[in-house]
């Protein structure tokens, strides 16, 4: 998350040059190091009335490595932000710094653990624009072939220490392996449609079913669940640093996403389908 937020990558504007930006080529080379199957993908979405720019998508897969193998695993997160210049910026540490960090840390993880389908980590470029990013990587696959889109975007809880799970139809499998697991020591507020979650906030304007990447996946029949904080006052402002995360309640998010994936994709297919 240092490097993500640094001056050297000054907010993380998508689409600022027609190659892959310090950010893009930081998690391609990250992914590269774990001897992932890595690669760019490079689309083009408006960045204003007249301007047409190319974003970068970092796609990197784990195959699975069980004797059947069930559908595609897609983990998102979106590691473009507003940018700036490296005087000043928009560091975007939970937005979504976090869930980038989040989204490595995972690709490390799950290279050494039974994988009953194939997982593909994407870091999505434009999301802030428009989601464009996510967008693209759908309309570039057979949306049949993919189980489930888990997606994460702001994972550093406030001082309300709640994350929201928000999720969609047919994902009730795996939903009961997440509450299989030990109680966490923030408060998990679950959510089937974008009514609840917004009655389950204190502050609901944001329409989290298409407020973020998962919303691509949900327009193409994906089943998704998306995790996130839901509401955080920093949120594009220039204070949403690294000095306002509390990062022990950041990684408790993050072992609780961990765990639950590592169970996921460790559990009979049947059960998980
Ligand atoms: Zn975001």
């Amino acid at each position: 998350m240092l490097t993500l937020t640094s001056p050297a990558h000054a907010g993380r504007s998508a689409g600022k040059t027609d190659t892959p930006n310090i950010s893009g080529q930081y998690i391609y080379n990250r992914f590269e190091h774990l001897n992932l199957e890595t690669k760019y993908q490079a689309f083009p979405f408006k960045a204003g009335f007249f301007r047409h720019a190319t974003g970068h998508n970092i796609i990197a897969t784990l195959p699975c490595n069980t004797q059947t193998c069930g559908n595609n695993l897609v983990i998102t997160a979106h590691y473009d932000h507003l940018g700036g210049q490296p005087t000043s910026y928009y560091a975007g540490a939970n937005d979504n710094a976090s869930g980038t960090s989040a989204l490595l840390y995972l690709a490390e993880l799950l290279n050494n653990k039974t994988r009953n389908r194939s997982v593909t980590f994407v870091a999505t470029d434009a999301e802030e624009k428009g989601l464009y990013g996510a967008k693209y990587f759908v309309s570039q696959l057979k949306a049949t072939d993919i189980a489930l889109n888990i997606n994460l975007d702001m994972l550093a809880p406030t001082s309300k220490n709640r994350v929201y799970v928000l999720h969609s139809k047919h994902t009730s499998n795996a939903l009961s392996i997440l509450k299989t697991l030990p109680k966490p020591d923030f408060n998990l507020r679950i959510a089937n449609s974008r009514y609840k979650m917004q009655r389950m906030m204190d502050n609901p304007r944001i329409d989290w079913h298409r407020a973020s990447d998962h919303y691509a996946f949900a327009k193409a029949r994906i089943p998704y669940i998306y995790f996130g904080i839901g509401e955080d006052k920093n949120h594009h402002t220039k204070r949403d640093t690294i000095t306002a995360i509390n990062f022990e309640r950041y990684q408790l998010v993050v072992n609780f996403i961990s765990d639950f994936i590592v169970k996921l994709l460790d559990s009979p297919l049947e059960a998980t389908n």
